[in-house]
């Protein structure tokens, strides 16, 4: 009983005090209450400590935790682009920093190339990488939590044909499509219908494909975020791992939505290269091969400390996620 209240507990002090910095150490007024009316940052602050605190007590079962991170990040992105709506068409309150960014991820490469200057949104997530390793794109992406929505159901079986070399070319054109908008000096206009257009292949990407094979194509194959988030997780130190009780009966196939678990992933006894350690795959397999691994820490204490870090990041992200 006690350990089972020790991460929630953790969870609402670590959440509050994070954002209780926030709002006394940032002049603007970060928290969306504070700028309706002064005092309105401390009742969001508690309300979203409390939210934290019951997302991760639910997320600690593993048969239930798939589901809610689901619900949160859909939550989450519908939040998102709730603000984005509201900062067009109501008011500039709503916006991060009063201007309108486009909310594409590709932009988060692109943009800074072609403006040759840093920009918020990458540090925000290069940063998120350095503590979450790869969750940006199992619970904080705003865009990905749309491909999860047209990827429901049980997956098409077999692998995802030239993933590597379609993700790979994406991300190649859309630094090569920054450094010539940037070398011929390409009018804001002109760079923000490329980016436009971007984010609406990737919405054809999720329809045709990520609809029909029932898994996350866009962002296994498309997303040059996803790709850059493939090689970047390794900075962080949490692995997924298949320990050698595993006799390579797949169930755990059908639960991967980003074709991290074919065939060859499972007889290697590693998650493919763009797994996202979302952990839906655990509750799949009645071995209990699957374990979240954190140098030499019991695996489920791994998984608690993995929770406590990404669910307490997506809280502070939803608290102030505007942009
Ligand atoms: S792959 Fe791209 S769209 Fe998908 S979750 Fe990651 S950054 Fe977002
Ligand atoms: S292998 Fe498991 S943890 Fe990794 S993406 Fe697939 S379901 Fe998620």
């Amino acid at each position: 009983m006690i350990r089972k209240i020790v991460l929630p507990v953790s969870v609402f002090l670590f959440v509050g005090f994070m954002l209780t910095m926030i709002q006394l150490k940032v002049e603007m007024p970060m928290l969306l209450l504070e700028r309706f009316f002064k005092g309105g940052g401390w009742i969001e602050i508690v309300a979203v400590s409390f939210f934290g605190a019951f997302v991760v007590h639910k997320m600690q079962n593993v048969r239930e935790s798939g589901r809610w991170r689901k619900i949160i990040w859909t939550i989450y992105s519908v939040w998102f682009f709730a603000q984005l709506f509201l900062g067009i068409f109501a008011s500039d309150i709503f916006l991060l920093t009063g201007k309108l960014h486009l909310p594409i991820p590709a932009m988060m490469i692109a943009g800074p190339i072609f403006r040759w200057q840093k920009s918020i949104m990458t540090l925000l997530f290069l940063s998120t990488i350095m503590l979450t390793g790869p969750a940006w794109c199992s619970q904080l992406c705003y865009f990905g939590a749309i491909d999860n929505a047209f990827s429901k159901g049980k997956p098409v079986r077999g692998p995802l044909k030239n993933k590597m070399v379609y993700k790979h070319g994406v991300l190649l054109l859309v630094i090569l499509g920054a450094i010539l908008a940037r070398v011929f000096n390409l009018s804001m206009t002109w760079a923000a219908v490329a980016g436009i257009s971007f984010g609406l292949a990737g919405f054809v990407v999720m329809i045709l494909f990520s609809r029909r094979q029932r898994r996350m194509v866009h962002c296994s194959a498309f997303c040059p975020i996803g790709t850059l988030v493939n090689y970047l997780r390794f900075v962080n130190p949490f692995r997924m791992v298949i320990d050698s009780s595993c006799d390579s009966c797949m169930a755990c196939s059908a639960k991967c939505n980003y074709d991290a678990l074919n065939i060859t992933d499972i007889r290697n006894k590693k998650p493919g290269f763009t797994c996202t350690l979302c952990g839906d795959c655990i509750s799949a397999c009645k071995k209990n091969s699957l374990q979240y691994n954190f140098f030499s820490m019991n695996p489920a204490n791994a998984r608690n400390l993995y929770l406590f870090i990404t669910v307490s990041v997506y809280m502070i992200f939803f608290a102030m996620g505007r942009i």
